[in-house]
């Protein structure tokens, strides 16, 4: 069976990009012990979560639980519900995390499973997968990010990265943020250019001989033309809403240089994947300095007037602190919605 196309984003308020979770409940109700399931397909704003705020949606679900009972007829509201269960998959497929909370136990646990997809149509499951997943009681940032191979949100691997050079300036520093993702910082361009050749990393080392890996400036990552956007300057998780001011001022006293090494094939595996699961046809032509998608199109003919250049898909990553694959899926999703008049 083909792979079936799941939104991950939706358009909030103002249009900003708001990402979907799931939430089961369990529920018994508390006049004849009548026992059913309650699912929410609800979404949270995209740019800013983190592990907390997902922590805090999963101690707030059970307020969603609100039916009347099949078997007599009462009203069953949150003091009804027994578990929780909130599932959030990873726009770039680097795994899915779910949270487990037993209210009668008062317990909460996770589990990780990596490169997996968020499977909506999956049964409701209240129990860790001890097989299958990294089986947490507490977990943070350090631990999710062995598991999967990045952070949670990348904004905050940044500002840590640039706030600790400064701290430390001797001898620059790099760090690999997410797959396809690479960072170095030094006080000026000549010297973190120096710092990338330097860099004893296979697989950054591999990515850069192959031509794969684009070079953006943190501080000049402003995409100038993005298909989906006529104002990029004030896209929604740009670079001024989440760099602190203390750091801007480095940048803006050039005493702080930051470069992105960030990978086109993941951008463009993502937005090919994307595009084909929502039955869209487009052509890719590649030119010497960029890779464009043109001719998105839905089966039923509809076209998308813009053609999407690769580059300003990896500077909207840079500029709102998210993997190229997170760039690309959010992109394409937003030409899917537009096209298919959901957006
Ligand atoms: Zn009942």
């Amino acid at each position: 069976m083909a792979e079936p196309f799941v939104f991950h984003f939706q358009r909030g308020p103002g249009g900003e990009p708001e990402v979907m979770y799931m939430v089961d409940l369990d529920c018994a109700c508390q006049v004849c012990g009548h026992v059913q399931y309650q699912r929410f397909y609800h979404s949270t704003p995209f740019h800013t979560l983190s592990l907390d705020v997902l922590d805090e949606l999963a101690e707030r679900a059970h307020l969603k639980a609100g039916y009347d009972c099949e078997n007599c007829g009462t009203e069953v509201g949150p003091d009804a519900a027994r578990r929780v269960a909130l599932t959030y998959g990873f726009a770039d497929d680097a795994g899915v995390i779910r949270v487990f909370i037993d209210r009668l136990e008062e317990t909460l646990r996770y589990d990780l499973q990596v490169r997996r997809r968020l499977d909506p149509q999956a049964m409701p499951v209240w129990q860790p997968d001890h097989e299958k997943a990294a089986v947490y009681d507490e977990l943070d940032e350090d631990e999710l990010e062995e598991v999967f191979g990045r952070p949670f949100n990348i904004k905050w691997a940044w500002i840590d990265l640039l706030e600790d050079y400064l701290e430390d300036p001797d001898g620059g520093a790099y760090s690999r943020l997410s797959p396809g993702l690479w960072a170095v910082v030094e006080h000026d361009e000549e010297s973190a250019d120096q710092l990338a050749e330097e860099v004893d990393e296979d697989e950054f080392y591999d990515a850069l001989d192959s031509g794969d890996l684009a070079v953006i400036p943190l501080h000049d990552s402003l995409p100038v033309a993005l298909a989906t956007h006529d104002h990029p300057e004030r896209i929604s998780g740009r670079l001024e809403s989440w760099l602190t001011s203390a750091l801007a001022r480095s940048f803006k006293k050039e005493v702080l240089w930051a470069d992105a090494y960030i990978s086109r094939k993941k951008a463009i595996e993502t937005m090919e994947r994307t595009l084909t699961t929502a039955r869209l046809t487009y052509t890719l032509h590649e030119t010497e300095a960029d890779v464009f998608f043109s001719e998105i199109t839905t089966p039923t003919g509809a076209v998308y007037g813009r053609g999407v250049a690769v580059s300003a898909v990896l500077r909207r990553a840079v500029h709102t602190g998210l993997t190229p694959g997170e760039a690309a899926r959010l992109t394409a999703e937003e030409i899917v919605g537009i096209l298919l008049q959901l957006w």
